[in-house]
């Protein structure tokens, strides 16, 4: 750590506690219990078991799966964790983190934001915190479907399944536009990277596979709970690749820096292809972003900060590589927003 990433990490340390640790985890995966994934719900969680995660979400389509019934083999790390939950499925799909028990998914109604407002609610009284789930998908969710939900703080922002379209295509934006459209007009709402994968016995890059979209979580410890409430709070970025040494929320500004030799262990997994994109150099680059999106400055390197103006602020790191076949593609982090206008 240079000078000036100490004297900031002793200042603004506090804001996480001095026992915060970073935790990866994936909070969206489906198993064979769902009828259309192919892996147990054992096979799926000794899978990330095995590649270091420190906590998954077995978020099955309207199914409570009891971490308590699943079975890992060999020797079991004491830094993994299953947190319980469900994918509640109906008209909208949404993450039931850390739940103690079935959340009911029959709601129906014409208007979406009743939808998800009822999902938010079911799964508040069932003790744990939602993540609405894919907005991109089939009949994709506009800003002003969103926007009138209560206490809704996190959605999908990066979701790998191939099928949910998180980068947009000719008909939906990317969700990067969705979510400043909701920071813009006032929304406290975090942005979340997941796998949402069916298929661990075939590999491949169109194939919808593990291992490509998870969070980092800078928690006090290793529980449900305190992974949970720390994603509420904002105490997390979300990655497609990136991973990040530092990140810091103060008051008035962020600072954050690049863990080269992290990002390239995992950019050195087969599993990972990146976002194939037409033009750019090589490199890696921090945008800070405000209201409406706009980058409000850009840096080539491994580490910067940025004051805020305006009423929030956020970062996103961009690692682009040119592959052997020419080919360009981008890994992310995303940091999350901090606020100036005391939503
Ligand atoms: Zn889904
Ligand atoms: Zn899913």
């Amino acid at each position: 750590m240079n000078k000036f990433a100490l004297h900031f990490f002793l200042l603004f340390t506090p804001i996480y506690g001095f026992a915060a640790k970073w935790y990866k985890g994936n909070t969206h995966v489906h198993t064979t219990l769902c009828g259309h994934a192919d892996s147990t719900p054992d096979f799926v969680a000794q899978w990330y078991h095995d590649r270091g995660y420190n906590f998954l979400v077995l978020s099955e389509h309207n199914k409570f799966i009891d971490p308590s019934t699943v079975n890992l083999k060999g020797e079991v790390r004491d830094d993994f964790l299953l947190v319980p939950g469900e994918e509640v499925t109906g008209p909208v799909h949404s993450t039931a983190m850390n739940i103690s028990r079935l959340v009911p998914w029959h709601f129906k109604d014409q208007n979406r934001s009743r939808i998800i407002q009822n999902h938010v609610d079911e799964i508040g009284k069932a003790d744990g915190a939602m993540i609405l789930n894919h907005p991109n998908f089939g009949r994709r969710l506009h800003s002003h479907e969103i926007l009138p939900v209560k206490k809704l703080y996190m959605f999908e922002l990066y979701n790998s399944h191939p099928g949910v379209h998180s980068f947009g295509n000719a008909h939906r934006p990317n969700l990067e536009i969705l979510w400043d459209a909701l920071l813009e007009k006032g929304m406290i709402i975090y942005g979340v990277s997941s796998d949402d994968a069916h298929k661990l016995q075939k590999w491949g890059e169109k194939e919808n596979n593990p291992g490509r979209g998870w969070v980092m979580v800078n928690s006090d410890e290793l529980s449900s709970d305190a992974l949970t409430k720390a994603m509420l709070r904002g105490d997390f970025y979300s990655s497609s690749g990136v991973m990040l040494d530092q990140v810091i929320r103060a008051k008035d500004r962020i600072e954050l820096s690049v863990n080269e030799k992290e990002t390239k262990k995992e950019l050195a997994s087969k599993f990972l292809f990146g976002h194939p994109v037409k033009k750019g150099e090589p490199g890696t680059y921090i945008e800070f972003i405000g209201p409406g999106g706009e980058v409000l400055k850009k840096i080539k390197g491994l580490s910067g900060s940025c004051e805020v103006d305006g009423a929030y602020l956020r970062a996103k790191v961009i690692h682009r590589v040119k592959k052997d076949n020419g080919s360009l593609r981008e890994y992310y982090a995303w940091t999350q927003p901090l606020f100036t206008d005391g939503r």
